[in-house]
């Protein structure tokens, strides 16, 4: 079944390319553009013990049905489909909060009995972490990306709707302690609420050896409040960290990851000059202005089961459904190949007028995807 999401077709859709994946399309999760999908975003759950305010609502957002939501054995073979059928290389467990799943150390013991080498990576908020990293490192999670927006009690509260700051660094810490390593850290900066933060927050993640990465704000939360003329742009989180410290560009290459890394050193007061050695990386995930559709190589599964090719896809494609019908591998890697095949070209974000009256933003918020 495919439905409708209420998103404009992005621009730069090509109409002469065909719309029906031809049968010497090739292996693997391909597109109409000639980019492979390897990287594949699993949503556990809907569900959060946050409210962050640029993704869900302070209350009044609907939960999903629990038997709409994948078990753990569906999940299972959703990711083994993906890996030994259609070249995943990589996978990353997210939500929703993920943590919230009662059964996700089982869920990360069978993926990695089937995929010894897989990579498996969560995102999390970190809220309960303190007490599971070291189950989840034994169950055979590879690494660990925190969402932290602010350091401050107050900012945190404020942007989460929740008191948890504390939980979160002592969840941030036991994940370091307990091998997830390399830490990663997720902040979304907000005009006139977390920006001024971003050097301080910067300092802090580099004294602790985390890597940072500050993404964007996108339009995918649930108040619908996002404008293009309030988000902190790419450009000004430079300017916002060069008060404090002088960014080169990583010569390491991107590789299709989407921040743009940055070695760190401390500025001279007052001067253009870097003194001393490198601190350690900065990311900046410029999802809207200096967008990296064209390298895309991600694929995500949402909580119930639908496969959306991008965040910002016209349409779902029901995996869940066709395999609780009974379906066989085939049939399941040949619907989501399909639903690859129709990727959109780019989200088209980055052109004007995104807060003009036509621009209608996506029926779901982030959580409800699966960031
Ligand atoms: N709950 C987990 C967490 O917060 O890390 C995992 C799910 S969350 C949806 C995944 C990532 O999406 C987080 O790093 C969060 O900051 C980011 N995110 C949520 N809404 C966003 C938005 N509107 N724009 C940009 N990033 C967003
Ligand atoms: Fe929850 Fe993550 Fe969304 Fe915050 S960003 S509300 S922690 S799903």
């Amino acid at each position: 079944m495919t439905v409708q999401l209420g998103m404009p077709q992005p621009r730069e859709d090509d109409r002469s390319v065909p719309a029906a994946r031809p049968a010497d399309a090739g292996a693997g999760l391909v597109d109409r553009y000639g980019r492979r999908a390897t990287d594949m975003r699993l949503s556990l759950t809907d569900k959060c013990n946050l409210r962050c305010t640029y993704c869900m609502p302070a209350e009044g957002l609907e939960w999903l049905a629990k038997q709409a939501v994948m078990t753990a054995d569906e999940i299972v073979r959703i990711v083994r489909i993906g890996v030994d059928h259609l070249g995943v290389r990589e996978l990353r467990l997210t939500g929703g909060e993920p943590l919230v799943r009662h059964d996700l150390v089982g869920i990360i013991t069978e993926l990695r009995r089937n995929h010894p080498a897989l990579p498996i990576s969560m995102t999390t908020n970190a809220v309960g972490l303190a007490k599971k990293a070291a189950s989840l490192k034994a169950a055979g999670l590879t690494r660990i990306n925190v969402s932290l927006d602010s350091l401050h009690e107050e900012t945190f509260t404020k942007l989460t709707r929740r008191p948890f700051l504390d939980q979160v660094l002592a969840g941030v810490d036991a994940a370091w302690a307990a091998g997830l390593g390399p830490v990663k850290l997720n902040a979304v900066l907000m005009r006139g609420i977390n920006d001024a933060e971003a050097p301080s927050l910067l300092a802090w993640a580099l004294g602790r050896g985390y890597e940072l990465r500050f993404i964007e704000q996108m339009p995918l939360d649930a108040d619908h409040g996002w404008t293009r003329r309030n988000m902190i742009t790419a450009a000004e989180i430079r300017s916002l960290l060069s008060a404090d410290f002088v960014l080169t560009p990583d010569p390491r290459a991107r590789d299709g990851a989407p921040a743009e890394r940055f070695e760190v050193r401390r500025r001279v007061a007052g001067t253009p000059d870097a003194t001393g050695p490198v601190l350690g990386t900065v990311g900046i995930i410029a999802s809207v202005t200096e967008p990296f559709c064209s390298d895309c190589r991600r694929t995500r599964i949402t909580a119930e089961g639908k496969i959306m090719s991008c965040l910002f896809s016209r349409e779902e494609f029901d995996l869940l459904g066709l395999l609780r019908s009974g379906a066989g591998d085939d049939d399941l890697a040949r619907r989501w190949q399909d639903a690859m095949w129709i990727k959109p070209k780019a989200h088209g974000m980055d052109h004007v007028g995104l807060d003009a009256p036509d621009f209608v933003q996506p029926d779901r918020s982030m959580s409800a995807i699966g960031g």
